[in-house]
């Protein structure tokens, strides 16, 4: 693709790896992404799984329920949106799952090809099914618009060496899964320590809120859902200029400017 646009400064690893160059859906945004869809898929499938056994899935029915529901909906809206700008190919070989793990952490993750977690101790900060539906419309935009490949390409350089992620893996397969496990935030409180940058939150705000309104939820949820998540921080967030992630009034603001897009969406919907 047009390489020549793709001008990030990363031209570090550029010569050690393939590039390929994506557009972010909706935003447009062009990205770097070195690391190839079919690695991506298979190195998901693998650890997605490695991590269900190693965890403790939820026995409550009724949860594992409204956790499937929502993914459902959210997945059928996210295959929509593609199928209408032509780039269902983005999402061949996706294999959905949507997994509920008891643990106290607030946090939830969806790794390419549509490995979704959601954590028991995020339950009480959703509420109910819309606000569910803003966190797994936000976790699935960030592994549609590839965030974690841009992470994971980018750790790859910085981390270690550009060396290519096929000698990666064999040599370093412990550093490999490490990277691979931050790229998609995993094991970060979710909101609270910044598993993505503050450009690919905003990216992602943005397009959960399409992705939960195609879905049938009123994004203006959201608004409600990003404040008890300041709430339950207590003002404990470190100060937006030490971190990369947005504050909550940047984000509660920018989140409300984009509304009346998603809305839209929500009216189609119904
Ligand atoms: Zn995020």
């Amino acid at each position: 693709m047009k390489s020549s646009k793709c001008y990030v400064g990363l031209s570090l690893i550029i010569s050690f790896l393939l590039v390929s160059c994506a557009t972010v859906p909706v935003t447009g945004r062009r990205q770097l992404v070195v690391i190839p869809s079919s690695t991506m898929l298979s190195m998901s499938f693998q650890q997605y799984d490695e991590f269900l056994k190693s965890n403790k899935l939820s026995n409550n029915k009724e949860q594992i329920e409204l956790v499937s529901r929502v993914g459902s909906r959210i997945q059928k809206a996210v295959e929509q949106y593609f199928a209408e700008e032509n780039m269902s190919d983005a999402l061949k070989n996706y294999d959905w799952e949507f997994n509920l793990v008891e643990s106290p952490q607030v946090n939830a993750w969806c790794m390419s090809g549509g490995k979704v977690v959601v954590y028991t101790g995020i339950l009480p900060i959703t509420k109910d099914e819309a606000g569910l539906a803003v966190v797994m419309g936000h976790e699935v935009a960030h592994a549609v618009a590839k965030h974690g490949n841009e992470r994971l390409s980018q750790s790859l350089a910085t981390q270690m060496g550009g060396m290519a992620l096929a000698i990666a893996l064999q040599e370093k397969p412990e550093k490999t899964r490490q990277l691979w496990m931050s790229a998609f935030g995993i094991g970060t409180q979710f909101g609270v320590i910044l598993p993505y940058s503050r450009l690919h939150e905003s990216e992602a705000d943005h397009l959960g809120l399409i992705f939960m309104a195609m879905a049938g939820y009123n994004p203006h949820n959201a608004v409600g859902f990003w404040e008890r998540m300041a709430e339950m921080k207590g003002g404990k967030a470190p100060p937006e200029f030490v971190s990369t992630h947005p504050s909550d009034k940047t984000r509660i603001r920018k989140i409300k400017a984009s509304l009346p897009a998603a809305m839209q969406y929500y009216k189609k919907s119904k």
